[in-house]
Protein backbone atom coordinates (compact mmCIF):
# COMPACT_ATOMS: atom_id res chain seq x y z
CA UNK A 1 0.00 0.00 0.00
CA UNK A 2 0.75 4.26 -0.20
CA UNK A 3 1.60 4.09 3.35
CA UNK A 4 4.14 0.58 3.59
CA UNK A 5 5.80 2.05 0.56
CA UNK A 6 6.20 5.67 2.29
CA UNK A 7 7.41 4.40 5.35
CA UNK A 8 9.63 1.89 3.89
CA UNK A 9 11.26 4.77 1.41
CA UNK A 10 12.05 6.47 4.77
CA UNK A 11 14.06 3.48 6.43
CA UNK A 12 17.93 3.19 6.33
CA UNK A 13 19.98 0.82 5.82
CA UNK A 14 23.26 0.85 7.63
CA UNK A 15 26.02 -2.11 7.31
CA UNK A 16 28.36 -3.26 9.80
CA UNK A 17 25.99 -1.58 12.43
CA UNK A 18 26.30 -1.99 15.31
CA UNK A 19 28.68 -4.82 14.23
CA UNK A 20 30.06 -6.77 11.36
CA UNK A 21 27.66 -8.76 9.76
CA UNK A 22 24.72 -6.77 11.03
CA UNK A 23 22.52 -4.68 8.42
CA UNK A 24 21.22 -1.71 11.44
CA UNK A 25 17.45 -0.62 10.16
CA UNK A 26 17.86 3.49 11.06
CA UNK A 27 14.42 5.22 11.48
CA UNK A 28 15.61 8.49 11.70
CA UNK A 29 14.91 9.58 8.24
CA UNK A 30 11.29 8.71 9.19
CA UNK A 31 11.40 10.55 11.97
CA UNK A 32 13.17 13.83 10.36
CA UNK A 33 9.84 13.98 7.54
CA UNK A 34 6.98 14.99 9.10
CA UNK A 35 4.42 13.26 6.60
CA UNK A 36 6.36 9.76 6.87
CA UNK A 37 6.23 10.76 11.22
CA UNK A 38 2.41 11.50 11.04
CA UNK A 39 1.07 8.55 8.80
CA UNK A 40 3.17 6.26 11.01
CA UNK A 41 1.66 7.65 14.10
CA UNK A 42 -1.73 7.73 12.77
CA UNK A 43 -1.67 4.27 11.54
CA UNK A 44 -0.18 3.07 15.53
CA UNK A 45 -3.14 5.26 16.92
CA UNK A 46 -5.26 3.33 14.87
CA UNK A 47 -4.02 -0.22 16.21
CA UNK A 48 -4.63 1.37 20.01
CA UNK A 49 -8.22 1.51 18.83
CA UNK A 50 -9.02 -1.42 17.16
CA UNK A 51 -7.01 -3.40 20.11
CA UNK A 52 -8.89 -1.59 22.53
CA UNK A 53 -5.52 -0.43 24.19
CA UNK A 54 -6.16 1.85 27.24
CA UNK A 55 -2.10 2.40 27.74
CA UNK A 56 0.75 2.35 25.61
CA UNK A 57 4.19 0.59 26.75
CA UNK A 58 7.13 2.20 24.96
CA UNK A 59 10.54 0.26 24.65
CA UNK A 60 14.00 2.32 25.75
CA UNK A 61 14.99 4.01 23.40
CA UNK A 62 13.20 4.22 19.98
CA UNK A 63 9.47 2.98 21.25
CA UNK A 64 9.61 6.00 23.20
CA UNK A 65 9.95 8.48 20.05
CA UNK A 66 7.08 6.03 18.46
CA UNK A 67 5.09 5.26 21.47
CA UNK A 68 4.47 9.17 23.21
CA UNK A 69 2.59 10.83 19.93
CA UNK A 70 0.81 7.73 19.70
CA UNK A 71 -0.91 8.25 23.28
CA UNK A 72 -1.40 11.58 22.66
CA UNK A 73 -3.22 11.17 19.68
CA UNK A 74 -5.23 8.56 20.80
CA UNK A 75 -5.85 9.92 24.26
CA UNK A 76 -4.09 6.68 26.34
CA UNK A 77 -1.14 6.85 28.76
CA UNK A 78 2.14 6.33 28.16
CA UNK A 79 4.60 4.13 30.48
CA UNK A 80 8.05 4.04 29.49
CA UNK A 81 9.68 0.37 29.80
CA UNK A 82 13.51 1.04 30.69
CA UNK A 83 16.77 -0.58 30.79
CA UNK A 84 17.56 -1.39 34.39
CA UNK A 85 18.29 0.87 36.51
CA UNK A 86 17.12 4.04 34.91
CA UNK A 87 13.54 4.18 36.72
CA UNK A 88 13.69 6.09 40.01
CA UNK A 89 10.40 3.97 41.77
CA UNK A 90 9.16 1.11 42.71
CA UNK A 91 9.77 -1.56 39.76
CA UNK A 92 9.19 -4.79 38.28
CA UNK A 93 11.85 -6.14 36.76
CA UNK A 94 11.96 -8.86 33.92
CA UNK A 95 15.71 -10.66 32.52
CA UNK A 96 16.05 -12.09 29.13
CA UNK A 97 18.52 -13.77 26.91
CA UNK A 98 20.61 -12.19 24.39
CA UNK A 99 22.42 -14.17 21.42
CA UNK A 100 25.69 -13.40 24.23
CA UNK A 101 24.53 -12.78 27.76
CA UNK A 102 21.39 -11.39 29.06
CA UNK A 103 19.67 -7.93 29.46
CA UNK A 104 17.27 -6.68 31.78
CA UNK A 105 14.10 -3.87 31.68
CA UNK A 106 12.38 -2.75 33.95
CA UNK A 107 8.66 -0.92 34.74
CA UNK A 108 7.23 1.14 37.54
CA UNK A 109 4.74 -1.30 38.66
CA UNK A 110 2.04 1.65 39.98
CA UNK A 111 1.56 2.70 36.78
CA UNK A 112 -0.38 -0.74 35.52
CA UNK A 113 -3.87 -1.04 36.95
CA UNK A 114 -5.60 -4.39 36.50
CA UNK A 115 -7.78 -2.65 34.24
CA UNK A 116 -5.15 -1.77 31.98
CA UNK A 117 -5.18 -3.14 28.52
CA UNK A 118 -1.45 -2.45 27.09
CA UNK A 119 -0.13 -2.17 23.64
CA UNK A 120 3.33 -2.56 23.13
CA UNK A 121 5.08 -0.46 20.57
CA UNK A 122 8.71 -0.15 19.01
CA UNK A 123 10.74 0.58 16.30
CA UNK A 124 11.87 -2.95 15.34
CA UNK A 125 11.13 -6.28 16.37
CA UNK A 126 13.95 -8.66 15.76
CA UNK A 127 14.43 -11.67 17.92
CA UNK A 128 11.81 -10.60 19.70
CA UNK A 129 13.37 -11.30 23.11
CA UNK A 130 12.85 -7.28 24.48
CA UNK A 131 9.13 -7.86 23.52
CA UNK A 132 8.42 -10.95 25.11
CA UNK A 133 10.12 -9.73 28.13
CA UNK A 134 7.90 -6.36 28.57
CA UNK A 135 4.50 -9.03 27.79
CA UNK A 136 5.98 -10.51 30.93
CA UNK A 137 6.58 -7.50 32.91
CA UNK A 138 3.06 -6.55 31.63
CA UNK A 139 1.35 -9.52 32.91
CA UNK A 140 3.18 -9.64 36.20
CA UNK A 141 1.66 -5.95 37.08
CA UNK A 142 -1.49 -7.67 36.37
CA UNK A 143 -2.66 -5.90 33.76
CA UNK A 144 -3.76 -7.43 30.25
CA UNK A 145 -2.23 -7.75 26.76
CA UNK A 146 -3.96 -5.91 24.31
CA UNK A 147 -1.06 -6.87 22.12
CA UNK A 148 2.50 -5.48 20.27
CA UNK A 149 2.48 -2.97 17.43
CA UNK A 150 6.02 -2.35 15.49
CA UNK A 151 6.97 -0.37 12.43
CA UNK A 152 9.16 -3.18 11.48
CA UNK A 153 9.26 -6.92 12.06
CA UNK A 154 12.77 -8.61 11.05
CA UNK A 155 10.94 -11.83 9.77
CA UNK A 156 13.86 -14.11 9.19
CA UNK A 157 14.99 -13.56 12.38
CA UNK A 158 11.18 -15.37 13.19
CA UNK A 159 10.98 -13.42 16.56
CA UNK A 160 6.71 -13.55 15.93
CA UNK A 161 7.41 -17.47 16.95
CA UNK A 162 9.33 -16.20 20.22
CA UNK A 163 6.52 -13.82 20.90
CA UNK A 164 3.71 -16.53 20.63
CA UNK A 165 3.59 -17.77 23.67
CA UNK A 166 3.65 -14.37 25.80
CA UNK A 167 1.24 -12.60 23.11
CA UNK A 168 -1.26 -15.94 24.43
CA UNK A 169 -3.74 -14.71 21.62
CA UNK A 170 -3.08 -11.00 21.17
CA UNK A 171 -2.13 -9.45 18.11
CA UNK A 172 1.65 -8.63 16.71
CA UNK A 173 1.47 -6.23 14.10
CA UNK A 174 3.83 -4.92 11.77
CA UNK A 175 3.60 -2.17 9.63
P1 LIG B 1 15.06 -8.02 19.88
O1 LIG B 1 14.93 -8.03 21.36
O2 LIG B 1 16.12 -8.93 19.37
O3 LIG B 1 13.73 -8.21 19.18
O4 LIG B 1 15.60 -6.59 19.48
C1 LIG B 1 14.72 -5.54 19.43
C2 LIG B 1 15.32 -4.32 20.08
O5 LIG B 1 16.57 -4.02 19.49
C3 LIG B 1 14.38 -3.17 19.83
O6 LIG B 1 14.30 -2.34 20.99
C4 LIG B 1 15.00 -2.44 18.66
O7 LIG B 1 14.91 -1.05 18.81
C5 LIG B 1 16.45 -2.88 18.64
N1 LIG B 1 16.89 -3.28 17.30
C6 LIG B 1 17.29 -4.48 16.86
N2 LIG B 1 17.64 -4.45 15.57
C7 LIG B 1 17.45 -3.19 15.17
C8 LIG B 1 17.62 -2.50 13.92
O8 LIG B 1 18.03 -3.04 12.88
N3 LIG B 1 17.27 -1.18 13.92
C9 LIG B 1 16.81 -0.54 15.02
N4 LIG B 1 16.65 -1.15 16.18
C10 LIG B 1 16.97 -2.45 16.27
Amino acid sequence: TGIQELLLSRIRDVADYPEPGVMFKDITPLLADPAAFTALTDALAGIVERTGATKIVGLEARGFILGAPVAVRAGVGFIPVRKAGKLPGATLRQSYDLEYGSAEIEVHAEDLSTQDRVLVIDDVLATGGTAEASLQLIRRAGAQVAGVAVLMELAFLDGRSRLAPALDGAPLEAL
